[in-house]
């Protein structure tokens, strides 16, 4: 469908919208040889050049029909800020007054980016700053791929390695924007792409179940946000639990596992007296025998108005020491960047205080 839209199309497309084969059909409707697509696709992904002028090797007739058929536009940071522990957070500019955030983890020889893939977002986790603003804009491909390019490259350019890894956990359900995140997720991996590894890109959701085979088939890692270990607890911070009830959703992960061959993360915000009871724990313990995964336990970051707080840190202890001594994988997430609100669960598209750095 969208291919036969994008023939039909004469607006000037966005390269960085377009998966290779996408591309090469659109130049070809345009009356272009299909291999344009992969000297464009070297030259902006390989060798890193958005200039059309210095891409030598395309001819003069091409070159000069390109700006009536592509544009080359990518989101840009408008905000800048570094925490004290290395996370850096970014604020990009995606049009129409919107902005979103990018997150940038330094941990060894990690540099784990999260990217957004919505502004805002409709699920309404009780306990999620973004969750707090409806959905205002699915975030394209372009707009999705960009935030990995800026950062990649400033990374590169300060001397660094550059991203090791992709996971979408910022603003947004990356499974209600299947179209920006999976074409994205094609370019990241392709060969005529980024080249990125599969295994190095994950997708998590709040259990959009009858989309998890779309992250099975990309190749990517799963990772579900839990955080409830019964239906009673889970629905009320985490509406699309009604929908999706937790014996759904572990099937579902179940058949990923077993198609993948991959392990799944469970994520598990511990909310203080919601859902850090030992008799959770027990529950959890209970639902996740037998399955190739494991958790990350998140203690939850208090953020003003949300109405819920942080659990004590002995809990979390005995929390992990009790999955841990039933055989299952348990890791406390460490809170990297609160000092500039970059903290799981705390990105809603506002950077406060500080101007930009650079
Ligand atoms: S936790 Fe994720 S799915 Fe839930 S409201 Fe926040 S952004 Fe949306």
């Amino acid at each position: 469908m969208h291919m036969q839209e994008d023939l039909k199309n004469t607006q000037v497309k966005n390269f960085f919208d377009q998966p290779h084969d996408q591309l090469r059909d659109y130049l070809k409707a345009k009356g272009h040889k299909a291999f344009r697509a992969d000297q464009l696709y070297s030259w902006v992904y390989k060798k890193r050049e958005e200039s059309v002028e210095s891409m030598t090797d395309l001819s003069k007739d091409f070159r000069a029909e390109i700006d009536s058929i592509l544009e080359f536009k990518r989101p840009e940071v408008v905000e800048f800020r570094q925490s004290v522990d290395g996370t850096q957070k970014y604020l990009f500019d995606v049009g129409e007054g919107k902005t979103v955030e990018t997150v940038m983890i330094p941990l060894k020889e990690r540099r784990t980016l999260c990217v957004s893939s919505e502004v805002g977002c409709n699920l309404g986790c009780k306990f999620c700053f973004t969750g707090k603003y409806k959905l205002k804009k699915r975030l394209s491909a372009g707009e999705i791929v960009g935030q990995f390019l800026e950062v990649n490259d400033r990374l590169i350019k300060a001397g660094d390695k550059g991203v090791t890894n992709v996971v979408f956990m910022g603003m947004g359900e990356p499974l209600d924007n299947p179209e920006g995140v999976f074409g994205a997720i094609e370019i990241l991996q392709k060969d005529k792409g980024l080249q990125f590894s599969r295994k190095r890109v994950t997708v998590s959701t709040s259990g959009l179940v009858d989309l998890i085979p779309l992250v099975t088939k990309s190749g990517a890692r799963l990772a579900v946000s839990l955080n409830g270990s019964n239906d009673e607890v889970r629905s009320s911070i985490m509406p699309i639990n009604k929908k999706y009830p937790i014996s759904v959703l572990m099937d579902a992960c179940k058949k990923h596992i077993e198609e993948s061959g991959q392990d799944v993360t469970f994520e598990y915000v511990m909310l203080k007296g919601v859902t850090d009871d030992m008799t959770h724990a027990r529950e959890l313990a209970k639902l996740l025998k037998g399955v190739n995964g494991m958790v990350n336990l998140i203690p939850f970051n208090e953020h003003p108005g949300s109405g819920f707080y942080k659990p004590d840190n002995k809990r979390v202890d005995e929390f992990q020491k009790y999955l841990l001594g039933k055989g299952i994988k348990t890791y406390k997430r460490t809170t990297r960047g609160d000092d500039i609100y970059a903290a799981c669960g705390q990105l809603n598209g506002v950077v406060k205080g500080n101007q930009p750095k650079n």
